[in-house]
């Protein structure tokens, strides 16, 4: 024990004058951070023994009145109680009541009044030409035909059961509803309602959460009844639909699942050639031509038709209805399932959307099973719109169109490919690996980006896509404002939320796969989370522990200062010391040329901040060592060999100053005077000795002339001109600005 104390000694005391700034623990574990493990959640990152989760099915009859734009529905939902727990009422969302006056908190955000402001604006912040909207709720009743009790509060509404549900029992709820579908045009945001066409007077309805739904009762959240504001999004559980839609009849529906009736709603040669399409996989064919959409739009008939459309496993429904749709389908093959991917869209789509749309989808399709796990549906359908994307199981609705004589800027093309494949990929998360998206946006929007960018990168790589240093102006931004990643969906801002919730979770994921850990064992982390928690409810700590689990990195420093905190990366190479060993031999000669400084026996150096290399190197006398220090050691190092091996060598010790807050590992490269380069890299955890300031040393046959930290930009530094060295003029003449003001 007592050499264990001199030992103590020895090691602490360099230490006690290293660190002149208090520890930030940033390299210790974030066990306080997230949630502890427990039956329901293990340890590692995995669904526990005692997992649960409910489940709800649903069977829909709903019509949509053209004339008044009324969508009216009557539903049955048996709710089953896998929880260990008696429930004596359920929630229900009635997310349609958001769009009630007064309820609808987006309109307004970043739409100040001023002096001069646009007609559309001010309606939308004020609403003052007020429209319908919201459910009526005609009828509620139990298995018995009973009337059940319930209270709405904004979008939930609560049911009190006449007998509480008790664990693995189900119950039956059957409701009548109608809502006044809106104008998708009266919104800033707005996922789903009509689109009207003035010049052929025809409407594109895009349904989305058009039914009422269960509410999610889990382990974590109790029940999940927290109000739709818009921004966060949707937190459901999973369940089969069977689902009746009757619309105009010369309408075309396209919707989750498949469709049950084709023979009572499609003619023979629209059968005909959807049988073809099934079949054919290198490009996609029309099921609907542009001829006859447009011979569609003015037939205008006052009967109806039922579509019948059935959905296994799934979280969610949405449909699209529409006299003026062109439809084009093709196959795509995957390892273990084969899809039919399509594409729905108004004339005023042509010709980009025919061109592009269900090859995108495809390229989507493949890239994310691939990742992941092979999409398991039997559809996969891209509708158009006037704006935004949004995402429901197997259906997605997709904005962007040319101008009216079919032009489209690379750069709105681009846009719109990009938003058919992320939507597309949405069916992975949350529609499959389905978090709770109403708590934590970045779960589903971050993942998903990160494939989605990965998609781009290998089936379309001349497009622009994220890279981490289109995330550092954002993160260099204002610490008031910016929120961490771990913020609630509704507590984001709107000018912030496409940053923080979709690119920074992103950037996050690429540092982990291509600095960090390294791409063979990030995807295999990737795609164990998704597999372990598909058709399942992660948390965050889920995918934390994962992502720990299955590569043997301890992440804990990255994903508390990536997902906590609103540091940022920068790094300053803040100074180089050259150095050569003494050798009386060789370097006595050009003692006058190159010799500027002699290492004394004691081991100081000069302190001096270099700016550039023209002092030339300081040269190190290397003494023997004398014997004492070999302490009970009776062996001893050839040290001739050791000096022999040193000399001529250039020996640098860099200073790496962590100016951001976020520690990194740190990239070097070295640029020698002949050209040539190499690439060095500490692991961040160099930075456990000191958080703020590491020195290491280096040993380079050929002489340095520059060296640049992050040279390939993959940290998101967020000034790379203190990277370099020698100092670029603006550093050396902060630098001189600096030291004149000490
Ligand atoms: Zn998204």
């Amino acid at each position: 024990m007592r050499n264990y104390f001199v030992l103590i000694i020895i090691v602490l005391s360099p230490l006690l004058n290293a660190q002149t700034q208090p520890w930030q623990g940033k390299f210790e574990p974030i066990d306080n951070l997230i949630a502890p493990a427990n039956n329901y959640r293990t340890a590692s990152g995995a669904p526990g023994k005692d997992y649960w989760q409910q489940r709800a099915n649903y069977k829909i009859k709903a019509n949509i009145n053209e004339k008044t734009n009324v969508l009216s529905g009557e539903e049955v939902i048996t709710y089953f109680n896998n929880s260990p727990d008696n429930l004596s009422y359920v929630w229900i969302q009635l997310e349609q009541n958001v769009n009630k006056k007064g309820n609808e908190d987006f309109g307004s955000i970043n739409n100040p009044v001023k002096d001069s402001i646009t007609t559309q604006n001010m309606q939308r912040l004020t609403r003052v030409v007020d429209f319908p909207a919201g459910y009526t709720i005609k009828s509620i009743t139990d298995g018995n035909g009973k009337t059940l009790n319930t209270i709405i509060n904004n979008t939930m509404m609560k049911i009190k059961l006449n007998t509480v549900l008790k664990p693995g029992e189900s119950a039956t709820f059957s409701i009548s509803w109608s809502y006044p579908i809106t104008d998708r045009s009266m919104y800033r945001l707005s996922r789903e309602g009509y689109e009207y066409f003035p010049e052929d007077d025809n409407s594109s309805y895009l349904m989305a959460h058009w039914f009422p739904r269960m509410a999610v009762y889990n382990d974590t959240e109790g029940w999940q009844n927290q109000q739709f504001q818009k921004l966060g999004e949707f937190a459901l559980e999973f369940g089969d639909y069977d689902v009746e839609i009757t619309v105009p009849a010369d309408h075309i529906v396209a919707a989750t699942g498949m469709l049950e009736n084709s023979e009572s709603v499609l003619t023979k040669t629209q059968r005909k050639r959807l049988e073809k399409a099934k079949k054919t996989f290198d490009n996609p064919m029309m099921i609907i031509t542009k001829e006859e959409a447009i011979e569609n739009e003015s037939s205008k008939t006052t009967k109806q038709k039922t579509w019948k459309f059935k959905a296994k496993n799934v979280r969610d429904f949405a449909f699209a209805s529409s006299r003026k749709f062109l439809w084009d389908a093709q196959a795509v093959k995957l390892e273990s399932n084969t899809v039919l991917a399509m594409s729905f869209y108004p004339k005023e789509g042509l010709p980009v959307w025919k061109d592009n749309s269900t090859i995108a989808v495809k390229h989507a399709l493949e890239v994310y099973s691939e990742a992941t796990f092979d999409y398991p549906y039997p559809v996969c359908i891209s509708v158009n719109t006037s704006n935004i994307g949004m995402e429901f199981p197997m259906i997605s609705f997709n904005g962007g169109r040319p101008d009216k004589n079919g032009n489209i800027s690379e750069r709105a093309k681009q846009g719109m490919l990009s938003t058919i494949i992320h939507e597309v990929g949405h069916n992975w998360f949350p529609m499959i690996v389905s978090s709770d998206e109403r708590k934590w946006m970045w779960m589903d929007e971050g993942l998903n980006t990160f494939l989605h960018q990965r998609t781009l990168e290998e089936r379309y790589p001349d497009f622009n896509h994220v890279t981490p240093k289109v995330i550092a102006p954002f993160m260099s931004g204002d610490k008031n404002i910016l929120r961490p990643i771990m913020t609630t969906s509704d507590n984001e801002l709107f000018n912030q939320f496409g940053r923080n919730f979709y690119v920074k979770p992103t950037v996050g994921l690429q540092m982990l796969r291509n600095t960090i850990i390294g791409k063979e064992l990030f995807d295999e982390a990737f795609k164990e989370y998704a597999n372990r928690w598909k058709y399942k409810h992660p948390n965050p700590s889920d995918l934390f522990r994962t992502l720990e689990d299955a590569t043997a990195t301890d992440l804990d420093w990255f994903i508390r200062g990536w997902f906590f905190t609103t540091d940022h990366v920068d790094m300053e190479l803040s100074n180089v010391k050259w150095f050569k060993v003494f050798e009386e031999n060789t370097n006595i000669e050009d003692k006058n040329k190159t010799l500027k400084t002699k290492i004394t026996a004691n081991g100081t150096n000069s302190n001096a901040e270099a700016q550039n290399f023209s002092n030339g190197p300081e040269y190190i006398n290397m003494i023997e060592t004398p014997d004492k220090d070999y302490g009970q050691f009776l062996s001893r190092l050839n040290e001739k060999e050791v000096r022999k091996q040193l000399s001529g060598k250039n020996i640098y010790e860099i200073t790496v100053k962590n100016r951001g807050g976020l520690v990194m590992p740190v990239i070097i490269e070295w640029t020698f005077t002949d050209g040539s380069k190499e690439i060095d890299k500490l692991p961040a955890e160099v930075w456990r000795r000191n958080e703020y300031e590491i020195q290491h040393t280096f040993i380079k046959d050929k002489q340095v002339a520059k060296i640049n930290l992050d040279p390939n930009l993959e940290l998101a530094d967020t000034d790379m001109q203190n990277n370099v060295f020698p100092k670029s003029k603006t550093q050396s003449e902060f630098n001189t600005f600096k030291s004149k003001q000490k």
